[in-house]
């Protein structure tokens, strides 16, 4: 199974809308999707445009202090102006004034960093690459009672919920929810970043309790959104990762992500992780952007095309 990851903390509906389309059209038929009405709708849009009815939606939410409900923010006294943030957004989410982002846009002299906050995932690249220390972080949490019942009633039928963060009853009052909308599977993503594998384990086993066997998806993280690179020191912790949960023997199936690209399904199998899929983002996205972010891609074939292909070749080097 090949997820597509658009992310999130991605709230833009038109490049959602964008991403379904390319990747339903190469034969994806997973999309993991941020917990919004407007996305849930932009998505079945773009499936619609590919002509694909059998997909399913996978809608992410994270708890307090997991970096999947994070924005990136600027403390404009401490901002030297250096644009190292805006160079490095992966996402496109940081602009100099102009809204949107225009294609080609160039830094000048004088100008200032603002976030974009409907494109910004919370990667936190923005954060590592400042200099000073104006880039924060904060976090952006939804009206998940509300909206995930919703989802459920529209469609969605997977649910995730990142768990790394401490506060336990805020993990415990969203997993709650996501069991009550009845999901065909829930997914539990982890990472190491914070907590170390017995922390990580005894989450998961209290989680699926709750849960019949196998109707649990563990989406092993090796280091969340940071899948820039093709190559396998890149995806070397999300097979890490994976080979911790295949160890501890759970009655869920594993999905690697985390740094996921083309060589993940070949280092996985060299490393004989039996995995029940792959989901891709940072690199999933990353190989279509030239092409989606073209202004008159819903009219120009030969980019949506070029973007088809490009999606087709990763698909099924993640088989
Ligand atoms: S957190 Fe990531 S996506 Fe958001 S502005 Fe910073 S670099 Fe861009
Ligand atoms: S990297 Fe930091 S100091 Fe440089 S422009 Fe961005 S916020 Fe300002």
């Amino acid at each position: 199974m090949f997820k597509l990851v658009c992310g999130a903390g991605n709230e833009d509906a038109e490049y959602v809308k964008k991403l379904v389309f390319t990747y339903a059209s190469a034969g994806c038929k997973l999309f993991d999707i941020s917990a919004r009405k407007e996305i849930l709708e932009a998505a079945k849009e773009g499936a619609k445009l590919a002509g694909a009815e059998d997909v399913s939606y996978c809608v992410s939410i994270g708890i307090r202090g997991d970096k999947h409900i994070k924005k990136a923010k600027i403390d404009t006294s401490k901002c030297s102006k250096c644009a190292n943030c805006f160079r490095n957004c992966p996402n496109d989410a940081i602009y100099n004034g102009q809204n949107p982002r225009p294609e080609g846009i160039e830094w000048k002299e004088g100008d200032s960093p603002v976030i974009i906050a409907k494109k910004c995932l919370g990667c936190g690249t923005c954060l590592r690459k400042c200099p000073t220390g104006a880039m924060g972080m904060e976090e952006k949490d939804i009206n998940f009672r509300e909206v995930l019942p919703y989802m459920a009633h529209h469609g969605a039928n997977f649910f995730e919920l990142h768990i790394m963060g401490n506060d336990k009853e805020d993990l415990a009052r969203k997993w709650q929810v996501i069991n009550e909308c009845n999901p065909k599977y829930a997914s539990i993503c982890i990472d190491r970043e914070f907590f170390g594998n017995k922390e990580v384990l005894g989450r998961i086993r209290e989680m699926i309790k709750s849960r019949k066997p196998y109707s649990t998806i563990v989406q092993a993280d090796g280091v969340p959104m940071s899948g820039i690179e093709d190559d396998y020191k890149t995806t070397l912790q999300a097979v890490a990762m994976a080979e911790v949960i295949q160890k501890a023997e759970l009655p869920v199936h594993v999905m690697l992500s985390g740094g996921t690209n083309s060589k993940t399904a070949r280092l996985a199998k060299m490393c004989g992780i039996k995995y029940w899929g792959i989901a891709v983002g940072s690199w999933a996205r990353k190989i279509v952007k030239p092409f989606l972010k073209q202004d008159d891609f819903w009219k120009n074939k030969e980019a949506q095309n070029c973007a088809i292909e490009a999606a087709k070749k990763l698909i099924e080097k993640c088989k």
